[in-house]
């Protein structure tokens, strides 16, 4: 499970584990929270008062400093489990939902034809498929895109890059979403 971090103004900066945000909370950097509390820390007793210190770790929060990601300049790196999770495990060519293993990283312009390896020229597709189109484009297959590409937002590459979001974190991505995402489907 990771917490997401926020910058002060409410940009996403990172995953982060819950070890991470408690040195956030010990450092006082935690300018604010939301979302519900994953983990409570419990630290060592007030020679005076005897109350034992504790830090309760929230799911979101925002925490101060500069921000390290700028989102306006901000390019989401390609992986397969992240371009399978923008196509949601459907082949862009059979239309089927498949297993992660039968998936491949398919250039809509191969490499052959001089096709680059950017989000805007790859879809998922399925082994059987990807195969059948080979060196040729959707065209010249007569193989015809079932849906288009498009670049992940800086939100919804926070959501294809951790698989285990919990359900207040998904709810306070989304929100920014574009409406165009396939993530909303
Ligand atoms: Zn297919």
């Amino acid at each position: 499970m990771k917490v997401l971090k926020l910058s002060a103004q409410g940009l996403p900066q990172s995953w982060i584990s819950l070890e991470q945000a408690v040195l956030h909370y010990a450092a006082d950097e935690v300018r604010w929270e939301v979302g519900a509390q994953v983990a409570l820390f419990r630290g060592g007793h007030n020679a005076e008062t005897g109350l034992q210190s504790q830090i309760s770790v929230s799911s979101i929060i925002g925490t101060k400093g500069v921000p390290n990601i700028n989102p306006f300049d901000l390019k989401p790196g390609l992986t397969n489990t992240k371009l399978f999770a923008r196509d949601r495990n459907v082949c862009a060519y059979c239309g089927l939902v498949h297993y992660e293993e039968e998936l491949t990283r398919e250039h809509i312009i191969p490499f052959a034809q001089n096709g680059k390896d950017h989000w805007m020229n790859v879809v998922t597709a399925c082994r059987a498929c990807n195969h059948r189109k080979s060196n040729r484009t959707p065209e010249q297959a007569r193989m015809p895109l079932l849906f288009a590409p498009y670049i992940p937002s800086l939100w919804e590459d926070f959501i294809l890059r951790n698989r285990r979001i919990l359900a207040d974190q998904m709810e306070f991505l989304m929100a920014h979403l574009p409406k165009t995402s396939r993530l909303y489907t």
